[in-house]
């Protein structure tokens, strides 16, 4: 129930994490004011639908793995728009000296791919008699695995799969700060590979649902959508940049925002920041407009351009048969990887097409994102004639660039972390969030925004 005298509460920022923690603060019956420095809600997440193309900009699937988010999507109604990964797309590759190779996922396929050598696969079966140790300090993920798997392992499975979840480059990687769950195997059972199994039958023992892919048959942006329209209508304000946030023991938080050069300032009881690293380190904070994070300035966010490209069948010789293809770093091509969306999720080409989404950049990359469309078209194609036998020229495309994609939980991460969490206990009423602070998967950033909602609303 709202209490007429709390006063509303302020959420920066209108991506997946903000629109979340607005969401959870109305259906706990709190006023909000959502501000959104750009003209539209869901940050990353924007799908657009033409001429029987569905474009992602941003983000493509989510890894449907916790309970609260099928809870959200269910108490958004939205059951019946979602779309699970097809079957086909378990099937995984990983290119080597200019071939497909299938990521095999059961010990026989692994015993058979050529995708290793016999080397690293003895290597695999060695690992599962690693002893168990506690390390002291953290380590880039990169050196992590190759103390458990060798390099090979390193080049072609860790390298291409951290390029496909964070565009980033695992020899700069903490393996504290983004896979977690490992330095656990390691502590409590020596061998990654029997950790990774105990964890996923402790979580099937625990009735955890079963982890899967899954979108919306219009696109991810279907759920940020969703969350704008539960908002009561005057919560929203878009093109309206937060400059700063002021408060002094026991007054409200005066939030000023700007849009078209004219200042504005509303008082709140709380604020939650759901904003980039880039954004929290310009705003000025308390009495004395201290710019107390800074520092989050250095947070490394390297450029992604994403390159939707749609082809009548008949011009990809490849049966795209799979999720896509990943390219480790040391083939030393232009591609970080190609997504074969119209295999992953129906509907995405019109009937007799096929859609591709090719990722280029990223932390081992970053200068390509930046070419001109032309230029960095004609590199896609070369590659894609080369690797999926694509003939002719795309009768569709869309480019996107993020200029500030993702940011790398590098080694040493936590500096910032802990500049996050001191901030946030100096101030009463204020809640930080986001893909700087809680995961860059879109669930995480989700699951985050419910959360400062909840704590927002206390
Ligand atoms: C190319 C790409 C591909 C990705 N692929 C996947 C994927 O396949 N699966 C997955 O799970 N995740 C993926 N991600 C990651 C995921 O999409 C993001 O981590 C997540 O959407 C971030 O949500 P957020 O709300 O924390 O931040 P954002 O989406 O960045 O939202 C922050 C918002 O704050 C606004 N803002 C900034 N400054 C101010 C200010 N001063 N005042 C007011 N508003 C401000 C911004 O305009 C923005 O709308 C991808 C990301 C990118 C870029």
């Amino acid at each position: 129930m709202t209490e007429p005298n709390h006063k509303p509460i302020a959420v920066l920022g209108g991506g997946a994490t903000g629109l979340a923690a607005a969401y959870k603060l109305t259906q706990l019956g709190r006023r909000v004011r959502l501000f959104e420095a750009s003209p539209r809600l869901g940050g990353s997440v924007r799908s657009e639908r033409t001429d029987g193309w569905l474009v992602e900009a941003g983000p493509n699937t989510i890894l449907e793995n916790h309970r609260d988010i099928i809870e959200l999507v269910r108490e958004l109604d939205l059951d019946t728009e979602r779309v699970v990964g097809s079957q086909t797309a378990k099937n995984r590759y990983i290119i080597r000296e200019g071939k497909l190779h299938s990521v095999p996922m059961s010990p026989l396929s692994l015993w058979r791919t050529s995708l290793l050598s016999g080397r690293s696969k003895r290597k695999l079966a060695t690992e599962l008699l690693a002893n168990p140790q506690e390390r002291e300090r953290d380590i880039v993920l990169a050196e992590f695995v190759a103390t458990h798997f060798g390099q090979e392992i390193v080049d072609y499975v860790l390298n291409p799969f951290v390029s496909g979840v964070y565009a980033g480059d695992p020899a700069q990687l903490s393996t504290r700060h983004t896979f977690p769950q490992l330095l656990e195997s390691e502590a409590s059972h020596g061998s990654l590979i029997r950790g990774q199994i105990a964890q996923a039958k402790a979580r099937r023992a625990r009735g955890e649902p079963k982890s899967r892919i899954v979108s919306f048959r219009d696109g991810l942006q279907t759920l940020t959508d969703a969350l704008a329209r539960r908002l009561p209508d005057g919560t929203t304000e878009l093109n309206a940049t937060v400059e700063n946030i002021r408060t002094a023991l026991g007054a409200p938080w005066r939030v000023t925002w700007s849009r078209d050069g004219s200042l504005h300032t509303e008082e709140f009881g709380a604020v939650v920041l759901a904003l980039p690293a880039s954004a929290l380190a310009k705003l000025s904070f308390g009495v004395d407009a201290h710019r107390s994070l800074a520092e989050l300035d250095e947070v490394v966010h390297p450029p992604v351009t994403s390159l939707f490209l749609g082809f009548r069948r008949e011009q990809v010789a490849h049966p795209l048969d799979g999720f896509g293809a990943l390219i480790p770093a040391i083939e030393k091509r232009k591609l970080l990887g190609v997504l074969f969306s119209s295999t992953l999720f129906p509907g995405r080409a019109p009937d007799g097409h096929v859609a591709l989404t090719v990722m280029i950049g990223g932390a081992t990359r970053p200068e390509l994102a930046a070419l001109p469309a032309e230029e960095l078209r004609a590199h896609v194609m070369a590659e894609l004639r080369e690797l999926l036998g694509v003939t002719g020229e795309p009768v569709f495309h869309r480019l996107n660039q993020w200029p500030r994609a993702i940011p790398q939980y590098n080694l040493g991460y936590e500096r910032f972390l802990d500049k996050i969490a001191t901030v946030e206990q100096l101030y009463g009423g204020l809640f930080i969030g986001g893909q700087t602070r809680n995961g860059i998967a879109l669930p995480n950033c989700l699951r985050a925004g419910l959360t400062l909602g909840e704590k927002a609303a206390r």
